[in-house]
């Protein structure tokens, strides 16, 4: 294949450049493949480096292999946090429904239709729905919601509507929303339920649900929390290779910000680990953790997310996107509800219109010397513009 690239190369500058690249395109699939295959060891061994100049070679690794993969564009996901309503008691989340002291909203079919068309306006290929856990908002809201979308303005639609049932995941893929995230928090069992208790007794496993998740159609995303109480950097590269072994399109990290209203914030029911296996909820850890995941799956989608920006406002999404990640998730929820969507405290964008939002993230990409990406950035391997809902779905 390579020579008869070669052959039909006329100019022999053309020729050396042709060389040139598939050499390194070579070396560059040979590199991924080893980093792709690292073991649980090798992995906590990168999470414990410290030291300055290996790091760098991890850095430059992980943009290495974020540009081979997925490319110089940066996709845009809108957000539209439409409700703060929840049903969960997870211990790490200040809209979580113990928590009395927030007001709550769920905003109208209009409103959110109105952040829609923002998107639209602003070239977005996707918006995020994303509430609490909210029986509120019920399968006719979201499925009118979604063909509503997809009719007026043909966006992406990604869904973060937690823990609900069969049908209601099912009626949603066939109104044609494309993505669906859950996080699964932890791989650690022990961890999980004191994180994230049952409701109503009923344990579900999110691992399980995201692979019906995908049996249906969506695109799928999950991720962790860095650094939450009781972490170890074992659990953590457990982490890692899960989002490998369920095959994630999309993979979310954000560092464990305690929010003074929870019982994890309180010191209650802590899991405690001496400081040599805790990890720590650091920004260095969460750009090891983004590099990491990007070496291990290369394709996938990886924000480099907005709590970074609350640790390092300055740079930290620009610093995240150098480092592996391809996203940003500019703001589009209307300022009077971004301060009651507060499930860790000291958000960065709260104040900002979504406007000021837009030009702001445009800026910081182009700083980087990246491009907007165009279209709905679905993950590469996956396509589901074209998926063929019925066929997909009958298999739930
Ligand atoms: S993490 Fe999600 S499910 Fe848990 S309390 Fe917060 S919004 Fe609800």
């Amino acid at each position: 294949m390579y020579s008869s690239v070669l052959e039909e190369s006329q100019n022999p500058e053309q020729i050396n450049y042709t060389v040139d690249v598939i050499t390194k395109k070579q070396i560059n699939c040979e590199t991924i493949m080893e980093y792709k295959n690292m073991t649980k060891y090798e992995i906590i061994k990168w999470l414990r480096e410290e030291n300055p100049e290996e790091l760098a070679r991890l850095w430059h690794e992980a943009d290495n292999t974020r540009s081979v993969n997925v490319g110089n564009e940066v996709h845009l996901r809108g957000l539209i946090e439409i409700s703060n309503h929840c049903v969960r008691q997870c211990a790490y989340c200040g809209i979580n429904i113990k928590n009395a002291s927030i007001s709550r909203y769920r905003m109208t079919f209009d409103e959110i239709i109105e952040c829609a068309a923002m998107a639209h306006s602003f070239n977005y290929g996707t918006v995020v729905i994303q509430a609490g856990e909210d029986y509120g908002l019920d399968t006719e809201f979201i499925g009118s919601l979604v063909r509503h979308i997809k009719e007026e303005f043909g966006l992406a639609i990604t869904l973060s509507l937690g823990e609900r049932k069969d049908t209601e995941l099912l009626s949603w893929r066939k109104a044609r929303a494309d993505r669906y995230l859950l996080r699964f928090e932890t791989s650690n069992e022990q961890l999980y339920e004191l994180i994230h208790p049952p409701s109503n007794n009923i344990k579900i496993d999110r691992v399980e649900l995201l692979c019906k998740l995908r049996n249906i159609g969506y695109e799928i995303g999950s991720g962790v929390m860095i650094g939450i109480h009781g972490q170890s950097y074992e659990n953590l590269a457990d982490d890692i290779l899960l989002f490998k072994k369920i095959d994630l399109d999309m993979i979310g990290v954000g560092p464990y910000i305690p929010h003074p209203s929870t019982s994890l914030g309180k010191n209650i029911k802590k899991m405690n680990l001496s400081s040599n296996l805790q990890v720590p909820a650091t920004e260095l850890m969460c750009y090891k953790v983004i590099a990491l995941s990007r070496l291990i799956c290369p394709e996938a989608n990886i924000p480099s997310a907005t709590a970074l920006a609350t640790l390092n406002l300055t740079n930290g999404r620009e610093t995240g996107l150098c480092r592996g990640a391809n996203i940003l998730m500019p703001n589009l929820t209307p300022v009077k509800y971004r301060s009651l969507y507060e499930i860790y405290p000291s958000k960065a964008c709260i104040f900002e219109t979504a406007q000021q939002c837009q030009s702001c993230i445009a800026s910081k990409i182009h700083a980087i010397g990246r491009a907007i990406g165009k279209g709905p950035g679905s993950c590469k391997k996956r396509n589901t513009g074209n998926t063929d809902v019925g066929k997909i779905c009958s298999k739930f």
